[in-house]
């Protein structure tokens, strides 16, 4: 299906109105001229002067004129809701993580590419604003070391959210995968994961906390560090030792230093570059699809050591 900005805004629905696309999607969309958010799909009665529909299936009955949905929901009841969108020929935006499984993911790739519309596993860590900078400053260099430091208040970030603790849910992976998009992203050789430790709370399905070892297959020594127990302030951090001096990424990749002094950045905001790319590969009618964060945290599920903590309430 083709959408053009050609002839003002393309319409969009968003789908699953919780604290993400309230946060970030709405005004991304709302700041971008080549958007409309045309309607919602929301069990919970979606935003105030928005059309809303109950499911996606009444909405694809009602507005088949919009063309594009981005999928704000948790990983678990993605897949079915996206390859209904791609079955009905729509342009499909996914959150992060693309899926609750890495196999799901590909085949959403082969359905959107059979259907001929756009698919984007959007990774918005990817657009902070230091991540790009860095990447190029990496390019040329030997990495020797990075360490991955990633650790906030779960109470603090997901209070009351039972999906994240369930399974697919991902537990401390949910912002985990952020730091191994950027770490996908910016590293110049591929790495693969080769140990962890992960620690459930005796009453959750998923981890509070996750140590997890990769390598290059040579000498380069790389570990990353996710909890979700830490007080006193988040920890998002990135540092790389190399051959020619030592790149550090905080707050997300929002900030970036190199040898301590910080370097300039463009600070576009993440969720509108996100939407700027998704306006590009529609007109350009491609697809982006990446599972490479996935497979690191699937591949930690597999080569995990499981340990124990005590319960966590929220
Ligand atoms: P959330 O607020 O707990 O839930 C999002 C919305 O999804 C809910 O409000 C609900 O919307 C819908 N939903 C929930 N369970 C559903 C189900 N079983 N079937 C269909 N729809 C369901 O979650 P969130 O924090 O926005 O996170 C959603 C996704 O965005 C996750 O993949 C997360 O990793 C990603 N993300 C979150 C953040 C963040 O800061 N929270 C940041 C970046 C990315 P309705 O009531 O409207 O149906």
């Amino acid at each position: 299906m083709s959408a053009s900005a050609d002839n003002g805004p393309i319409p969009i629905a968003l789908v699953g109105i919780g604290k993400i696309a309230r946060d970030q999607h709405i005004p991304a969309i709302t700041g971008d001229a080549r958007f409309e958010l045309a309607a919602t799909v929301s069990r919970s009665g979606g935003v105030d002067g928005v059309e809303n529909h109950a499911t996606l299936s009444e909405l694809l009955e009602a507005r088949p004129d919009i063309p594009v949905v981005s999928l704000c929901m948790p990983p678990v009841p993605r897949f079915s809701i996206a390859q209904e969108a791609i079955a009905a020929r729509k342009h499909v935006m996914l959150e992060k993580p693309p899926g609750a499984s890495v196999a799901e993911v590909f085949r959403l790739e082969a359905l959107a590419r059979e259907a001929g519309v756009t698919l984007f596993t959007t990774w918005h860590s990817r657009a902070a604003a230091g991540v790009a900078p860095a990447k190029s400053w990496l390019a040329d260099k030997r990495i020797t070391s990075l360490r991955i430091d990633w650790k906030e208040d779960v109470r603090k970030w997901h209070p009351g959210q039972a999906w994240i603790w369930e399974p697919g849910g991902l537990g401390v992976f949910d912002p985990g995968i952020n730091a191994l998009s950027i770490l996908t992203e910016i590293c110049p050789v591929p790495l693969h994961l080769v140990g962890a430790e992960l620690t459930f709370p005796g009453n959750r399905a998923a981890p509070i906390a996750a140590d997890l070892t990769f390598t290059d297959g040579g000498e380069l020594k790389a570990s990353a560090a996710f909890d979700w127990r830490q007080e006193g302030g988040e920890i998002w951090q990135i540092e790389i030792e190399t051959d020619a001096g030592q790149l550090r990424l905080i707050e997300g990749g929002a900030r970036l230093f190199v040898d301590g002094a910080e370097q300039p950045v463009d600070a576009v905001g993440e969720y509108p570059t996100l939407y700027a790319q998704l306006g590009q590969l529609i007109a350009e009618g491609r697809s982006d699809v990446d599972v490479t964060p996935l497979i690191h945290v699937s591949d930690a599920f597999m080569l995990g050591r499981h340990v124990h903590a005590d319960p966590f309430h929220d």
